[in-house]
Order: structure tokens, then sequence, then C-alpha cells
């Protein structure tokens, strides 16, 4: 389960803006989840929880936002938003399209107190 991972280097960066805000406690994490990063909410979620238990952000709500994914399709020379990696074209339904964003994850704002 990769989302462990990604949580724990998540709460690094959160610990670390904290800190250099002088918060006392973070609120809320909002998480810009690209539709096609490889990453389950869900189990996301799950792991947030888990790790920031005695940290500065326990408690803390996550908040996640799904932006559609972008690409490149070859066929028709458009940028298109895709829903999932390997959609075809909404434009003209060819395969040839090339993921040019969404799939990256990356935190957009911490409330802090
Ligand atoms: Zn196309």
């Amino acid at each position: 389960m990769h989302e462990m991972a990604l949580c724990e280097s998540m709460i690094d960066i959160v610990e670390d803006q904290a800190r250099r805000e002088g918060a006392r406690r973070v609120l809320a994490v909002y998480l810009e989840v690209g539709a096609l990063a490889a990453v389950d909410a869900e189990s996301l979620r799950f792991c947030f929880d888990a790790v920031i238990r005695g940290t500065v952000a326990d408690g803390a709500r996550l908040e996640i936002d799904r932006p559609a994914g972008q690409g490149w399709c070859l066929g028709c020379d458009s940028q298109v938003s895709i829903g999932q990696r390997f959609d075809p074209c909404p434009l003209c339904g060819s395969n040839r399209v090339q993921v040019t964003g969404g799939d990256e994850m990356r935190i957009t704002e911490l409330e802090v107190e």
C-alpha cells in the first residue's frame, strides 16, 4: 500500500511548513490528487489518520480535490481533459493521448492556528 509512504512524506512537509509558520496546530490539509495519480483517496484518508497521530496535525481534516487529468491528443492535436489514464480522446476517439498533467499529488493549502 504505497499510500502509507505518500502520507509519511506528506506529513513531513506539513510539519515543516507548520513549524515555519509558527503554527500551534494544523486544522486541515488541502490536497490535490490528480485523477490520473495512482492513488486511492480512501486509503489515503485511512493512512492520513494514522500518520497524524501525535504530530502537530493530530485531528486535522483532510480535504482531497481530484482535478481531471490533462492530455495531448496526437490524433487531433488538441489539449483534452481525461478522467483516467488510457482513456480515448473525448474529441476524436483516438487512443494516442499523452498524459501532460493531473498525475501528481501536492499539498495546496494548510489551515493552521
Ligand atoms: Zn483527439
